[in-house]
């Protein structure tokens, strides 16, 4: 099970505090949305999810279990950045791979386990190009295939969208979307983008330097903002 329990997480860089008690409970299976202006501290709270910066303070379990010392390799996660680093020297097919042959996974399962999820992205016409003979958009599929292969219990997105343009934004919006329908598996998803929030979060959660400006369902946010910061990033009626 996937649930997420946040408790009182706070994160300084040297003396500097950027979180300063962060609380989110997200359910198995949540779509949840991180969303606050630029240098609020939304890539951070996402990286000490995924282990890769040290929690100074608070509590944070996954799966029920606390992962604070954790290293990132036993979390059971993956996670999707906006520069989509592939191996520029592996084929889709094996950028795909790599993780499960890590795991030890057997030669025809792994190839049958690619296939599979590069025919859910339709990349399956492209496993043996190299990522520079891709478009952005094709690239972006590919890290995000890459990530679900695993069948991880929690995906990490930071603006996964914010190198593509316009028309594909919409698109691969809507793949991640049906992506999530599909696999239920619970989401983390980071962006600055209030209408990607909106349209995307089943919770959506405002934040504002450091801390949590309110949180709720994105009807209500939009309906009832708590504080005039939320009104107008969210842009309800005044
Ligand atoms: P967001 O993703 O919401 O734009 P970040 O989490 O990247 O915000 O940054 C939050 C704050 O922490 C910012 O003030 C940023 O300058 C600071 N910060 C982020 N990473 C570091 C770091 N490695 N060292 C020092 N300060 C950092
Ligand atoms: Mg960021």
């Amino acid at each position: 099970m996937a649930t997420v329990e946040i408790r009182g997480l706070k994160k300084a860089y040297n003396k500097l505090a950027v979180l300063h008690g962060i609380d989110v409970d997200i359910a198995d299976g949540e779509f949840v949305v991180l969303v606050g202006p630029s240098g609020c501290g939304k890539s951070t709270l996402l990286r000490m999810i995924a282990g890769l910066e040290d929690i100074t303070g608070g509590e944070l379990r996954i799966g029920g279990r606390v992962v604070n010392d954790l290293p990132p390799r036993e979390r059971d996660l993956a996670m999707v950045f906006q520069n989509y680093a592939l191996y520029p020297h592996l084929t889709v097919r094996a950028n795909m791979a790599f993780s499960l042959k890590l795991q030890r996974m057997g030669g025809g399962a792994i190839d049958a386990r690619v296939e599979e999820i590069a025919k859910t992205l339709g990349l399956q016409h492209l496993l043996d190009r190299y990522p520079r003979q891709l478009s952005g958009g094709q690239r972006q599929r590919v890290a995000m295939g890459r990530a679900i292969v695993r069948a991880p219990q929690l995906f990490l997105f930071d603006e996964p969208l914010s190198n593509l343009d316009a028309k594909l934004r919409v698109q691969v919006r809507s793949e991640i979307k049906a992506l999530h329908q599909r696999h239920r598996t619970t989401t983390i998803y980071v962006t600055h983008d209030q209408v990607e929030a909106m349209t995307m979060g089943d919770k959506v959660v405002v934040m504002r330097d450091g801390l949590i400006e309110q949180m709720g369902d994105p009807l209500t946010l939009y309906d009832r903002p708590a504080t005039r910061f939320v009104a107008g990033f969210i842009g309800s009626p005044a």
